[in-house]
């Protein structure tokens, strides 16, 4: 299967429909244009026809692979299903044409909503306060490690606080975000059990260190038991812990970074609170903070004041500013909002319980083929790696690849960095267990494959328009710009 881009479709002289009509006789642009500034050749568009262009296009999205068409196990990003209801309100015209510099008198429904939003995630997550304008977790990251940096720099110890540690499991974002802050790294082993190697952190803590960032249940999918040591242990030495929320669908309702001894956090709304994501459109990433940063929070709360609600205007210059333009992407927040609020706190817990379910009943009937690097009860999610593939010369990318032809979207590989050869799954709640069944077959049918006809696995996809590339040739000199020579 081969497919033509839009250029190699083009035929000299073929067009779509234009409207002929004289009033648009004044967008002849180009004689109002400066002589030196215009392209002396024509510039090389493709000539297609209106049921070509069509065609071309809705083509190239049914190649599309999402949770919309398929079971899209990628752990870590928590693929579920997003319901239709919130597309539907999202679209009503007050939520959707609202100007963001609209007076709030024109607007009391929506901060309403703002509000009230920061409030139940403040409940959910155990923290004092929310601010909602980050728009996405990494960011999120940036704006909490900021409000640690803006804390010390109070108290006078910004330059002697200039480290900020994270475990060896932590998602990319978090190393990355803490550089980007101006803080060095430092990265604290796991132990055998996948927590955090209590003695190893004893020994890199001291004046140094700003902060320590992590998520738990980490991104081994694994709960560490000795969270409230840890965090004694940051304290005393003076130091905040940064909780990245991105596994909240493991424990609403259940447990809170709050009473875990947090001080800041982000929680992706477009993960556990169902806001289609992957595609690079807005996210949100909103922050809760404890009692001792509010005063260094972005420029950008709803708060009530009498029966009215106003964005909160008398910021004291401790803070850390703006980080958007306006207030960060509302209609992500308004998803949030519907979910908590359809499902409401039982619900809620509801969705963690069948998360970690659907999790181990997954991880439990793939373990007689593929090799669970720790055997322990998982929460949301969970690693598997090639170790019983292997003599058959097959890796991770090999078996991620083979589950395309099966009609998957494949799993994240080779991360977290610690485990060799990582296939990482998480299902979701939204899974049924017919799905879940079919999948596992399909994981068996590879695996069998493997020891049967290894070229199989080895040389997948055969489904896709493309098949195996170079990736490190692709990631090297990638070429982002077609040419017809090229062909
Ligand atoms: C997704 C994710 C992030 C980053 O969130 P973005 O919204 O993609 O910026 C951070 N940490 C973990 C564990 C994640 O899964």
């Amino acid at each position: 299967m081969s497919i033509k881009n839009i250029f190699e479709k083009s035929s000299p002289g073929r067009k779509a429909f234009t409207l002929q009509n004289e009033s648009f006789d004044h967008f002849q642009i180009d004689k109002s244009i400066d002589k030196s500034l215009l392209r002396e050749t024509k510039a090389h568009l493709p000539e297609v026809s209106e049921l070509d262009t069509v065609r071309h296009y809705t083509g190239l999205s049914q190649k599309n692979r999402g949770i919309d068409n398929q079971f899209y196990p990628l752990g870590s990003c928590t693929m579920k299903y997003n319901p239709r209801i919130h597309e539907e309100i999202c679209m009503t015209h007050s939520f959707a044409n609202i100007h963001p510099l609209a007076p709030s008198s024109c607007s009391q429904g929506n901060l309403h909503i703002i509000h009230e939003l920061q409030e139940m995630l403040s409940t959910l997550s155990g923290m004092h306060t929310f601010c909602l304008q980050p728009a996405a977790g990494a960011h999120g990251e940036l704006a909490g490690l900021m409000l640690i940096k803006a804390y010390h720099k109070n108290r006078g110890q910004a330059d002697k606080k200039d480290t900020v540690l994270i475990p060896d499991t932590a998602h990319g974002t978090n190393p990355a975000s803490a550089a980007l802050c101006g803080y060095k790294v430092k990265t604290i082993r796991s132990n055998s059990r996948g927590n955090i190697d209590i003695e190893h952190l004893k020994e890199n803590l001291d004046e140094s260190v700003a902060g320590f960032m992590t998520t738990n249940p980490n991104t081994l999918g694994l709960f560490d038991e000795n969270i409230l040591e840890i965090s004694s242990l940051i304290h005393e030495a003076g130091g905040l812990l940064y909780y990245d929320g991105a596994n909240f669908n493991a424990i609403m309702g259940k447990c809170r970074p709050g009473d875990m001894g947090f001080d800041v956090i982000h929680i992706n709304l477009h993960k556990t609170f169902s806001t289609p994501h992957g595609g690079g459109g807005p996210g949100s990433g909103p922050i809760g903070v404890k009692e001792n940063l509010i005063e260094f929070l972005p420029y950008s709360k709803v708060i009530k004041k009498g029966e009215k609600y106003i964005y909160q205007k008398d910021f004291k210059d401790k803070s850390i500013g703006n980080l958007m333009p306006f207030g960060g992407h509302f209609l992500v927040w308004l998803r949030a909002y519907i979910y908590i609020k359809l499902l409401g706190l039982d619900g809620l817990k509801d969705v963690s319980e069948n998360a970690v379910l659907n999790a181990n009943y997954l991880m439990r009937a793939l373990t007689k083929d593929f090799h669970l690097p720790y055997d322990r009860s998982c929460m949301h999610e969970f690693i598997l790696s090639n170790k019983n593939q292997k003599p058959y010369h097959v890796q991770t990318k090999h078996i991620a690849k083979r589950l395309i032809d099966k009609g998957y979207h494949p799993p994240t590989t080779y991360f977290p960095l610690i485990v060799e050869e990582a296939l990482m799954l998480e299902p979701t709640e939204t899974e049924s267990l017919e799905t879940l069944n079919t999948f596992i077959e399909a994981m068996r049918s590879i695996a069998k494959e493997c020891v049967d006809s290894p070229d199989v696995v080895l040389k997948a996809p055969h489904s896709t328009p493309v098949s195996q590339i170079d990736e490190v040739l692709a990631a090297r000199q990638p070429k982002l710009k077609w040419t017809p020579s090229s062909t």
